[in-house]
């Protein structure tokens, strides 16, 4: 459950990122080029009452794994 940082109520969870026109989505990544370790796609959560968007990673506990 995540909480907003603005008015403290639950937001809602599970949310994808898409870019507008086209169905790309955007990915985070460690490092910079071609090289870079690829992450997963980052979720979004929406409070239902301000409208504040929060992204998020669901597996955070691999992220850690990754960075050692
Ligand atoms: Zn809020």
């Amino acid at each position: 459950m995540r909480i907003c940082p603005q008015c403290q109520c639950e937001m809602l969870e599970g949310f994808d990122v898409k870019v507008e026109g086209a169905a790309y989505g955007i990915k985070i990544s460690a490092g910079t080029g071609i090289f870079a370790k690829r992450l997963e796609k980052p979720k979004v959560a929406v409070c239902p009452q301000c409208g504040e968007i929060s992204l998020y990673i669901e597996h955070v506990d691999q992220l850690r794994k990754n960075r050692g």
